[in-house]
């Protein structure tokens, strides 16, 4: 373990960032370098071998021996392909090499990613380009650089790529509007993020027993538990020794990468846990997210541990979520969406609050989509998470200040509260403006907005891509408003009070999760779409191209791909958890059930003449029943296999997404429950994978 004194020391001691670089770059190099890094402005041209150089010296004495580009295709997880230093000199000798050009482009052969129709293979070839404004790093031997990944007609085909189109169409309109208020000096409007990562961590022995947390990541059977999470002891409360030096570990590991790893803790379910980073820079955030969730799936075996990244892993039991934690700031770090002392007479502040709700209602299917994954759609609405309609909780003292500019009515701030809690000893406290909703799906939390449907394994890219356009497009509609008025006074204060009005219905302070909720909602006009299909087939409704193309975000080519490897994944993970319940029904549990019946036959067989035979034995009301529930399965294990060989034999990935969805999801659940009630009336020993009880409490 490492002394905790020397922290600073080890934070960020495997990164290239921008104390190495003024250490080790001519000082014009470094300007340059850290100009592009700034404001998001092309390299020049030239620096690149001199900043390659500097790295790999840095990266070797480090202990490196390979580079690697490192991207984010449209898989949901990152790649890299490593190359060694090495270069020969002749004479059987070697340097150990790196140049300007293999820092700034990599071509992968790129045909075995995913790129929904965009790369013919005649064509395979992609390439990888450097992001200088996200940080390489050192990681098991490899210095990784980050980089976007695109065709070789030059579309993207990865999540990067318009996240930084989508942080430049942010940041000039931000600038524009920020100059309308009187700043000139701003260069950059950054978007922040702060990921808070939930998970699971389990005991690998019963992750290795069970082949549906091993194949698919979490539980496609599993009987409740005699306890849950009733008794609300685990949230929160003391971490276990194992976890608990896993955290550690782990910490050290992200703080060596950088990663400003902040507050962990348990979270509600048991097994559960949380951990949340520092904010940062969007597209920061966005690799650095990736890089916790790699390094946290890494390291629990270490500690004979695995770690469960899935949304849903146990039925019944709380699922895993991102929270995505929004705001803008400009780039000396001022938060826009800070309300300040007087919320009332900060006009620059409301015009940016207005932004995001005029962009949260008119593109609540993007944001939807966002968080739309096969295993997103198991946990949200399901109580514990938000349900599948987008809305907006401002707090109630933005709430009472919306509705005064609707009116037109002057707002009178109410008094900061303080609260006393009777204790002398304990000193009074300040109250926060607003109380927490933690059953909204998108709730303002005091300068900043935290979008808490996003799942825990996804990939944090196309929220901040949603978020950063649509809001881009608000202020840009604002900013050309405001910059040809005469008024500027009146036509912000209209524009303000149209806003809020034509977006009201977008706000709710209410339980997101009740049922009154879904039918207000609707009354509402607000959008519902209850799984992935649905959600993605809105995917490039004309105004959702619109959008994009007029931020240069993605163009609609881009997005037809897009929605194709959205159909195609969703198909492809029911397709596995399909095939993975017909295999463990037909070779692990009706073998098991069978069994346990035949002993249970034999054993009746072998007292039945000590017994007196007209008697009635509960052994045999036991075989009863599950010689019924056995037929039953298999009758429902023949009608998921026939619904699964449909759902495959379907070309377009989008009805054999629809497919999956209307009939094979059906049947895997009707499978479910007659296999779960088997397990409550079967022998322990006779089951043949641990159970929900094993597996939740173990650690
Ligand atoms: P809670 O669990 O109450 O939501 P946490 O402290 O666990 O709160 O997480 C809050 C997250 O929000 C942290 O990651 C924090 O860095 C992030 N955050 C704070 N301010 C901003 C901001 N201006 N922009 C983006 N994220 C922010
Ligand atoms: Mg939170």
């Amino acid at each position: 373990m490492e002394r905790t004194e020397r922290i600073p020391e080890i934070f960020a001691s495997c990164v290239f960032n921008e104390d190495v670089m003024r250490e080790r770059l001519p000082k014009d190099v470094y300007k340059s370098l850290l100009n592009t890094i700034a404001t998001g402005k092309e390299i020049d041209a030239g620096i690149a071998d001199v900043v390659a150089g500097a790295m790999k010296d840095w990266a070797i004495e480090h202990g490196a021996t390979h580079f690697t580009h490192w991207f984010q295709p449209l898989t949901g997880v990152t790649a890299e392909k490593h190359d060694a230093f090495l270069s020969p000199v002749g004479g059987g000798k070697v340097i150990m090499e790196f140049s300007g050009k293999e820092l700034i482009r990599g071509e992968p052969d790129a045909s075995s990613f995913p790129s929904g129709g965009l790369r013919a293979t005649f064509e395979a070839r992609g390439y990888t380009a450097w992001d200088p404004a996200s940080y390489a790093f050192i990681k098991d031997g490899s210095l990784y650089i980050p980089t976007a990944f695109c065709s070789y007609g030059g579309e993207a085909l990865d999540t990067k790529t318009p996240l930084l189109r989508s942080m430049d169409a942010i940041s000039a309109a931000g600038l524009r509007i920020v100059r309308l208020f009187g700043d000139s000096v701003s260069k950059r409007i950054v978007s922040t993020v702060g990921a808070e990562q939930e998970y699971f961590l389990i005991d690998e022995e019963d992750f290795k027993a069970r082949r549906d947390l091993f194949y698919c990541g979490r539980t496609l059977f599993g009987a409740p538990p005699v306890k849950g999470q009733e008794l609300e002891d685990h949230y929160f409360g003391a971490l276990p020794t194992r976890v608990s030096a896993f955290m550690k570990e782990l910490d050290m590991e992200l703080w060596r990468l950088g990663i400003t790893s902040k507050t962990k803790h348990n979270e509600a379910a048991p097994s559960q846990h949380e951990l949340a980073p520092i904010f940062c820079t969007t597209n920061i955030a966005v690799d650095q997210n990736l890089l916790t969730m790699e390094c946290m799936r890494k390291l629990a075996p270490k500690y004979n541990m695995a770690c469960l990244l899935a949304e849903k892993p146990f039925e019944g039991i709380n699922g895993s979520g991102k929270h995505n934690n929004w705001s803008l700031s400009t780039d000396s770090g001022i938060n826009l969406l800070k309300p300040g002392k007087n919320p009332g007479e900060n006009k620059q502040f409301l015009l940016f609050l207005a932004a995001v709700v005029r962009a949260v209602d008119e593109y609540q299917d993007l944001l939807r989509i966002s968080a739309a994954t096969a295993g997103n759609d198991c946990r949200l609405g399901g109580h514990e998470a938000p349900p599948a309609i987008i809305s907006i909780f401002l707090g109630e003292e933005l709430e009472a200040l919306v509705a005064s500019i609707i009116k037109g009515k002057s707002y009178s701030k109410k008094d900061t509260k303080y609260m006393s809690l009777g204790v002398p000893s304990v000193p009074t406290i300040r109250r926060d403006n607003t109380d927490r909703n933690r059953t909204s799906p998108f709730a303002f939390t005091g300068n900043k907005f935290e979008f808490r449907m996003v799942g825990s394994s996804q990939n944090i890219a196309l929220a901040n891509i949603v978020l950063n356009t649509a809001v881009a497009e608000s202020l840009t509609i604002f900013a050309e408003a405001l910059e040809e008025t005469v008024d500027f006074d009146r036509t912000l204060d209209k524009l303000l009070a149209d806003t809020f009005r034509t977006h009201s219905r977008i706000l709710f302070s209410g339980n997101s999760y009740s049922k009154e909720w879904e039918e207000e909602a609707k009354a509402r006009g607000l959008s519902n779409f209850k799984s992935s299909p649905e959600a993605y087939a809105h995917f490039t409704d004309e105004k959702n191209i619109r959008l994009f193309s007029r931020f240069g975000v993605m163009s609609e080519t881009e997005m037809r791909s897009r929605r194709e490897i959205f159909f195609d994944s969703y198909r492809k993970i029911i397709n596995i958890e399909a095939r993975t319940m017909l295999e463990i029904t037909s070779r692990d549990i009706i073998p098991a059930v069978s069994g346990y019946i035949s002993d249970l036959s034999a054993s009746i067989n072998a007292t039945r003449v000590a017994l007196n035979s007209a008697s009635v034995d509960c052994r045999v009301s036991i075989c009863e029943k599950l010689s019924e529930l056995l037929s039953k399965t298999y009758d429902a294990y023949l009608s998921l296999e026939r619904a699964e060989r449909t759902a495959v034999s379907k070309t377009s990935e989008e009805e054999s997404a629809f497919y999956y969805r209307s009939s094979v999801i059906p049947r895997m659940d009707a499978l479910r429950r007659l296999v779960d009630e088997m397990e409550t009336r079967t022998s322990r020993e006779a089951w043949p994978m641990p159970t929900y009880g094993d597996i939740i409490f173990k650690i």
